[in-house]
């Protein structure tokens, strides 16, 4: 398909918001990124497979967006179509006996909005998810976590729309979840997840959320943009520690800054490229593969063109 066809059709086909040769700065918790060719945010399941089906006909790239807060975009921009999943936002509550329920949330929806709910209705374990700025789709596929949980650990099952077209929901059991990642066909969209929860006290959990708040924001450089941790944790060893004790907090590439906070952060000081914060990465990955022998693997995605 020729560009300015499959751009006249993705205008027919969208009923949301369509948006061409936009700047992906404005999508990413980091604020750097090129314009992507077009970034489309559908409004139902429906019309996501719609339009995801007309660009694998065209042979058109299609990269899925949750909140963008794991993210670096180069400043090339990403040549094909993002796929922004925030219109598909539905949360509901599914009561059921003996001391559970389960929530229902689709990709689009905040984590922030499933922890609210789950405190509201007096539901624990989504308390570690308290601060981590991401949506379900997103969470799902880095299969996010902290204080030692991650979304595996209260996932009943996942829906996705596969490569080919087909929706499916999967059980957690037949789905491979690894640290911060969960391994999916080519071109698979997560469209949403099931969350099995215990009724626990209120208060207590009200409680928890509260205490994780408390120390995020004293131990996250929060005043700055950042795409959180940068690097996965190598064999359980905190990469922030790590990064630290090579001596390279607060090191400096043009607009981009390893945090004097937190050594696994890097923040854009206002002015950063992508190129500034990929170049600080390696910088980062070079040091301390020379001091430390490790070799520090990145957790944020980089896409596009240089
Ligand atoms: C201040 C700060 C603190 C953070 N703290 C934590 C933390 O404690 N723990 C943690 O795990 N993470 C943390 N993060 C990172 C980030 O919030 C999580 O990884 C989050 O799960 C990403 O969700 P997202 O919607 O922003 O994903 P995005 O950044 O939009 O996308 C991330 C990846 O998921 C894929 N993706 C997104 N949606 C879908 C979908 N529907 N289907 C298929 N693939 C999809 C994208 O293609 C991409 O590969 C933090 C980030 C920030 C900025």
């Amino acid at each position: 398909m020729h560009e300015p066809e499959w751009r006249k059709q993705l205008r027919e086909l969208a009923t949301g918001t369509v948006l061409f040769d936009e700047r992906m700065d404005r999508h990413t918790s980091i604020g750097v990124g090129g314009p992507a060719d077009a970034l489309v945010v559908p409004e139902s399941t429906a019309e996501l497979g719609r339009l995801v089906a007309l660009l694998r006909a065209g042979g058109i790239p299609v990269f899925f967006v949750g909140n963008g807060t794991n993210l670096i975009v180069r400043d090339g921009g990403f040549r094909g179509v993002i796929v922004v999943t925030k219109g598909l936002r539905s949360v509901r509550l599914e009561p059921r006996g003996e001391g559970r329920a389960a929530i229902h949330a689709a990709a689009g929806a905040a984590l922030a909005e499933v922890v609210a709910l789950s405190a509201r209705e007096g539901l624990a374990g989504m308390e570690f998810c308290a601060g981590i700025p991401g949506s379900v789709g997103g969470g799902i596929r880095m299969n996010a976590g902290a204080y030692g949980s991650e979304l595996k650990d209260v996932l009943e099952s996942v829906d996705l729309l596969n490569g080919g077209g087909s929706f499916r929901r999967c059980t957690r059991s037949a789905l491979q979840f690894e640290y911060r990642h969960l391994a999916l066909p080519e071109g698979a969209c997560v469209l949403g997840g099931v969350f099995d929860l215990a009724r626990g006290d209120r208060g207590a959990i009200e409680g928890r959320i509260r205490g994780i708040l408390g120390t995020r924001s004293g131990k996250h450089p929060l005043q700055h943009r950042s795409a959180g941790s940068v690097f996965k944790n190598p064999r359980g060893m905190p990469a922030g520690r790590i990064i630290d004790e090579a001596g390279l907090k607060g090191l400096t590439l043009g607009g981009a800054r390893v945090s004097e906070m937190h050594g696994n952060f890097i923040v854009n000081l206002g002015s950063a490229t992508a190129r500034d914060i990929i170049g600080l990465i390696g910088l980062v990955r070079e040091r301390v593969r020379e001091k430390t022998g490790i070799d520090l693997e990145p957790e944020v995605k980089i896409i596009g063109e240089e």
